[in-house]
């Protein structure tokens, strides 16, 4: 299938939306994005490659790194990591601290801001060097060493990271915590701060698509059941107190952050990243749910 033509179009005709959201704000550096800035990008598993907008721009990846710091515990600790974090949806905001009060710290899964503070907690007790190690991974799954952090939005998040410190020190008083909350939080403002554009962010999915195998060199990066466990994680937590509306409108495992990037991924075919800056109420791009649904409805392919 020619998915240029389909994204084309959509691309075209979703231009119409831009003005209807809002860009990321409670981060001031996010705040400096161009709101009218939109790309998709695809590449299938069988090496065809599309892109439309501006698929080449850089953006800040944000909570779409929770998948990837997911993927590197997973690697080590295997069902371990559940002990630590649950895997339900939370039907809370992404910054949510209520339901880690009277659930003795235990954050409803790994991609609310609890959860991912866990996750990069543990990854910073396997890792030595956990910032080079994080890129180091994002960088080999998807084949392009030019990769860095954005020092600006990190530096911007870790001066406004009150809520993320809150969410640390409420898990470490339950004893979720391993290493010193500012440490955690700094590393975490990092990873959310990695600059990947769509088609990069697509080419590091391709392995989710995959089964867990890095298509570009075989490298078997999560076994079959590992990726089928992350995969089912994005579907009912990838976006937030929004995750039951993107599975029944896109009906496709993925993640989006606050910089306004979704990537997602049909098993076995293909993955797609949009980017749109302006958010809905959620905190989800709100151009990148609409391309992503019609997408997937024009397409008539779906994992349903
Ligand atoms: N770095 C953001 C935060 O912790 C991530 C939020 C997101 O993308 O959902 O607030």
């Amino acid at each position: 299938m020619d998915y240029g033509i389909v994204i084309e179009k959509i691309h075209q005709e979703l231009k119409a939306y831009w003005g209807k959201g809002k860009v990321a704000d409670y981060i001031p550096a996010l705040a400096e994005v161009e709101p009218k800035r939109y790309g998709i990008a695809i590449e299938t598993l069988d090496g065809h490659s599309f892109q439309v907008g501006d698929a080449d721009i850089r953006f800040s990846i944000q909570s779409i790194s929770k998948v990837f710091a997911l993927a590197m515990v997973t690697r080590h600790l295997g069902d371990r990591i559940w002990k630590f974090v649950g895997r339900e949806p939370s039907g809370n905001p992404f910054n949510s601290l209520v339901q880690l009060e009277y659930e003795h710290g235990i954050p409803r899964n790994p991609f609310i801001n609890a959860g991912a503070l866990v996750v990069t907690d543990r990854l910073m007790s396997l890792y030595e060097q956990p910032k080079d190690a994080i890129l180091q991974f994002v960088r080999g799954i998807c084949g392009n060493d030019d990769i860095y952090y954005d020092k600006h939005i990190a530096r911007s998040e870790r001066e406004h990271a009150d809520r993320n410190m809150a969410l640390g020190y409420l898990m470490k008083s339950f004893g979720n915590m391993e290493n010193d909350v500012e440490d955690v939080v700094d590393v975490y403002c990092h990873q959310c701060a990695i600059a990947m554009n769509c088609k990069e962010l697509t080419r590091a999915f391709l392995f989710l698509a995959n089964h867990g195998v890095n298509p570009f060199n075989q490298e078997k990066i999560l076994t079959v059941s590992q990726s089928k466990r992350l995969g089912a994680l994005m579907l009912t937590c990838g976006f937030y107190d929004e995750s039951g509306d993107f599975a029944f409108r896109a009906g496709l495992p993925g993640k989006s952050g606050v910089g306004g990037g979704v990537a997602a991924y049909i098993p076995g075919n293909l993955a797609i990243t949009v980017w749109s800056p302006e958010l809905n109420r959620h905190g989800n791009s709100l151009i990148g749910m609409e391309t992503l649904e019609r997408f997937t409805t024009d397409i008539n392919n779906s994992i349903f």
